[in-house]
């Protein structure tokens, strides 16, 4: 139902932005596909997503914690009728301790980016005379955990410039809002178990089940497949009334 349609999705050579992308394109959306680091790997996952769903699938470099690159990125994509802003980075660390350097990381790659990317985007949207933006907050959107200051406050940024952005496109074929996904297991949630575990003194797989799983009432990780659903739903006709507001994938966590 998406064909003809393009899909800009940032930070999709893994995890929920790679799963969003595959799920984008069996809808028949033409898919850009974007992460810092440009190897052959991430142009071969673009070949294998335009053979398996028959679409146009590019990979385009650009490091999202720079704002003109992230302005670029939308540029040299040349279409953008749907923009799902999704890469993110994590950092575990109690907030008196926790570097500068990865607050400013943070705040750029998991919110502004999303700024600059948006700013981009909505003229774009409008010359086409329809649009779709689509930011992957977390269910830390919503609710706060310890250590994780920089993550929470921008996701909390991006529920926001969700609702802000719903709000000056009301009137518009756009629409904008925010998925709250719960744990999925992707590298961004692998990487955090060790660090937990140290902190918590726990083995590997109690972390995952009694402190990762706790906050999840299903007791079962979000898919990506599940995210990219969602995704696709926010961009069908059904959700056209669907704006500035947060959709949760979190096995009831906000529910608590
Ligand atoms: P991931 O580590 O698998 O993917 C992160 C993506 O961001 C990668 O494609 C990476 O290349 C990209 N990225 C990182 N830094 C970048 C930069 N400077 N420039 C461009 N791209 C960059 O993690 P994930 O779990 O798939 O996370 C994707 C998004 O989903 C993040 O915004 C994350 O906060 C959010 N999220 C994840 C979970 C979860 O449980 N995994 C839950 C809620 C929200």
């Amino acid at each position: 139902q998406l064909k003809g349609k393009t899909a800009v999705i940032t930070g999709s050579n893994s995890g929920i932005g790679l799963g969003v992308a595959r799920e984008l394109a069996r809808a028949g959306a033409n898919v850009v596909l974007n992460s810092f680091t440009d190897r052959d790997e991430d142009h071969a996952i673009a070949r294998e997503i335009a053979d398996t769903f028959g679409v146009t699938a590019r990979y385009i470099k650009a490091d999202l914690s720079k704002a003109d690159e992230a302005r670029a990125l939308v540029e040299q994509a040349g279409a953008c009728d749907i923009l799902v802003n999704n890469a993110g980075i994590q950092h575990v660390a109690p907030v008196d301790e926790f570097p500068t350097e990865k607050w400013d990381a943070i705040i750029a790659i998991n919110l502004s980016s999303a700024f600059h990317t948006t700013a981009v985007a909505l003229p774009m949207m409008r010359k086409a005379g329809w649009g779709r933006i689509v930011n992957i907050a977390s269910a830390h959107g919503l609710t706060a955990s310890p250590y994780k200051s920089a993550y929470i406050a921008a996701k909390h940024g991006i529920v926001g410039l969700s609702k802000t952005v719903g709000l000056e496109t009301a009137r518009e074929p756009i629409t904008c809002n925010a998925i709250c996904p719960g744990y999925v297991l992707t590298p961004l949630v692998e990487a955090q178990i060790p660090d937990t575990a140290k902190k918590y003194d726990m083995s590997e797989d109690e972390v995952k089940q009694k402190v990762i799983l706790e906050r999840q009432p299903s007791k079962e990780f979000a898919t990506v497949e599940q995210v990219g659903g969602t995704a696709v739903f926010l961009c069908s006709d059904a959700a056209a009334q669907i704006t500035g507001t947060t959709i949760s994938v979190d096995g009831g966590w906000t529910a608590l």
